[in-house]
């Protein structure tokens, strides 16, 4: 499968990218004239643990495309090989995980939120041991950088401060170029990355998305979601929820995603300590007051894009509206309304049709004082269909569409896509993409590194 909008936005033609030698550049038997591919080296933390060395242990970056405005982005293989970070891995990958990423980064990407995307999973023919024998398919990742927290990590755990400086001037001229206009530079890029990730994560929170595994070397430098493992939508909103099928504590948990990305933020900070300032208690001192940041910011960005979602941009900034903003999700978890369909179907409510929103939680008496308070403030119901999608990737719908693909049946996972990568505009004849999951699907787990 390929994104050809994807395709020509970089530059490539989609059906050289069909042909012979296209399809050999997609799984890793054709390297560009001029580019060296190469397994990146990153540390990280792993659930809280310390792993000094992860690296692409089944991906290799290919090299930079140049598209035609002159951006370039990372060309990444993930899937294609054991490499020297392959540990006991076979450094494959099975085609439903990989069409899985394909689906949720082109479905995060349509949601407005930064992210590395999917130009192509191809199948290799080559049988993949999981749990059972799949069919392997190598997954071609485009991504501003593959920079990561872990890999900064893995620079300053080399006590090479020289090394931790060269790759931050490289973050800074990739990613965030404000930054060198700075004196304390250094500085400046650890604040643009707490700025981009409290953002990111606001966006999660506001659409309902698990990553589910924030480890820091599944942190970018840029601020775009990366590894696509274990994530998932909420149907019902509840800030415990945790899909990954080994996250038993609730590390990463939908509720803990702004605290622990703090938490990762943190290790960031500490990796750039030697060149904040030399006198490290002075340096720990700057780090702090940097990372103190990263909670005001992620506030203001969650509730400028809650206002938005409840339609109240235009209703000034007033007690009340201030009110209505702060009970919201509040509200949804206490009547574990379904995430997406609750701000969806509240832009009926906005043109004076409760009933669909009522219909979607148990007790619609609990819905009674925020719902007259939040209409006495003349919410712009068109506003709201632009803000919050009527389709995302429900889980149950993923797994319809990836085992159907799986056996050979890509129809099911092409009319998804269809939907959640134009999520704003509402089909007739679609309702069933917009609703949750039937009674009978069960928890829904997740796997990372399939
Ligand atoms: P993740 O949990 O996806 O962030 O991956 C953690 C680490 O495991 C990374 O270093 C991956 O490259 C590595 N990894 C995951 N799957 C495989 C595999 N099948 N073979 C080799 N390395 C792997
Ligand atoms: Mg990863
Ligand atoms: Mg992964």
């Amino acid at each position: 499968m390929l994104d050809d909008a994807l395709a020509r936005e970089l530059g490539l033609d989609p059906d050289w990218l069909r042909g012979e030698d296209g399809v050999r550049l997609l799984v890793g038997a054709l390297v560009p004239e001029g580019a060296t591919p190469v397994a990146q080296a990153y540390a990280g933390h792993q659930f809280g643990g310390w792993s000094p060395r992860l690296g692409d242990g089944r991906a290799l970056l290919l090299g930079e495309v140049e598209d035609p405005a002159g951006g370039l982005h990372d060309l990444h293989l993930k899937g294609s090989g054991r490499t020297p970070f392959s540990r006991g891995g076979d450094g494959l990958a099975a085609v439903g995980p990989m069409l899985r990423e394909l689906l949720v980064s082109a479905a995060v990407h349509a949601l407005g939120i930064p992210t590395t995307r999917a130009l192509a999973v191809t199948a290799t023919g080559r049988p993949v041991q999981r749990e059972t024998v799949q069919r392997g398919a190598v997954l071609a990742r485009v991504a501003s950088s593959h920079l990561r927290v872990g890999t900064f990590q893995y620079a300053a755990a080399s006590g090479d401060v020289d090394l931790t400086r060269r790759l931050a001037d490289h973050a800074i001229a990739r990613h965030h170029p404000a930054a060198a206009e700075r004196e304390d530079r250094y500085r400046a890029l650890l604040e643009a990355v707490i700025a981009a990730q409290a953002s990111l994560v606001a966006r999660w929170m506001l659409v309902g998305f698990v990553h589910g595994v924030m480890n820091t070397d599944n942190m970018t430098i840029s601020g775009e979601t990366i590894d696509y493992g274990p994530c998932a939508f909420l149907d019902a909103h509840d800030p415990a929820t945790v899909f990954s099928s080994i996250d038993e504590r609730g590390r990463y948990a939908y509720g803990n995603q702004p605290a622990v990305a703090e938490w990762d933020l943190a290790r960031l900070a500490e990796s750039l300590l030697p060149l904040l300032d030399d006198d490290q208690e002075q340096a720990v001192a700057l780090a702090v007051e940097s990372l103190g940041q990263f909670a005001p910011r992620y506030e203001e960005e969650l509730t400028a894009g809650l206002r938005a979602k409840l339609g109240l941009e235009a209703a000034g900034d007033g007690p009340a509206v201030a009110a209505v903003v702060a009970e919201a999700l509040p509200l949804l978890a206490a009547t574990r309304a379904d995430h997406t369909g609750f701000f969806r179907r509240l832009a009926d409510a906005a043109r004076g049709d409760e009933e669909p929103v009522r219909a979607l939680v148990e007790d619609p008496s609990a819905l009674d004082g925020w719902l007259g308070r939040w209409r006495a403030l003349a919410p712009d119901a068109a506003a709201m269909d632009r803000v919050n999608p009527c389709y995302v990737p429900r889980n149950h719908l993923v797994e319809e569409a990836l085992t159907a693909a799986t056996l050979g049946d890509l129809d099911p996972l092409h009319r998804l896509l269809e939907v959640v990568t134009d999520p704003f505009v509402e089909r007739p004849g679609r309702e069933r993409y917009a609703e949750p999951a039937p009674e009978g699907f069960g928890r829904y787990r997740t796997f990372c590194g399939t």
